[in-house]
């Protein structure tokens, strides 16, 4: 029988801007994972007019989190489709009622994350990249006062889960500044 392929939970952390969900992709491309972005989903669910779109709608327009619950029971069900848990996450979790979540998500798939990684960007370069992504993609959340508003719900919320991660010895910072390939070297140097 073929051996099972080993579990790998990577999670992609940092400021709205930081390149998270361009370099998960190229994180899953180069390692056979699952690409899971809690905020593409969450677009996906608006365009398509689901239930979680409409109440999630208004919360992103305006740059604040959705709830935890239907955040977690997004995850939840994505995850479950999965034999082996082999993923990268891209904007999960955010809080750390989501953080508990998944810990308690993966202890019942009997794996757990592999690593964490912090992408750094500095603010105000973050922001150029925002309202930059705003005149190319026309996302209705990257104009200048949900952009403040994002960054702010990311020092208040998520920053603090870095913490979380470093004291269970999970979490590398890597510079984000550079192209998408140097970036992308970084990363595959601390997971190697
Ligand atoms: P960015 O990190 O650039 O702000 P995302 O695509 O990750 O962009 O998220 C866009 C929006 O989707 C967030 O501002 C928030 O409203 C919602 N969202 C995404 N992921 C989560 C999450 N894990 N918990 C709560 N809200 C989320």
């Amino acid at each position: 029988m073929a051996e099972a392929r080993a579990s790998e939970v990577l999670l992609l952390m940092g400021p709205p801007g930081a390149g998270k969900g361009t370099q998960a992709d190229h994180l899953a491309q180069a390692r056979g994972l699952m690409k899971l972005s809690t905020g593409d989903m969450l677009r996906s669910h608006v365009r398509r007019g689901t239930d979680l779109g409409a109440k999630a709608q208004a919360i992103m327009a305006a740059g604040d989190l959705v709830p935890d619950d239907l955040i977690v029971a997004m995850v939840r069900e994505t995850l479950a489709a999965q034999d082996v848990v082999a993923v990268v996450l891209d904007g999960f979790p955010r809080t750390p009622v989501q953080a508990a979540a998944l810990d308690t998500l993966l202890a019942e798939r009997e794996t757990g994350i592999t690593a964490a990684i912090a992408l750094e960007v500095a603010e105000d370069e973050l922001v150029q990249r925002l309202l930059q992504r705003a005149a190319e993609q026309d996302r209705s959340d990257d104009n200048e006062t949900t952009i403040r508003t994002r960054m702010q719900v990311y020092q208040q919320m998520t920053q603090p889960l870095l913490d979380y991660y470093r004291q269970r010895g999970k979490l590398h910072y890597v510079e984000g500044l550079g192209s998408v390939d140097d970036v992308f070297a970084r990363l595959q140097k601390v997971l190697a």
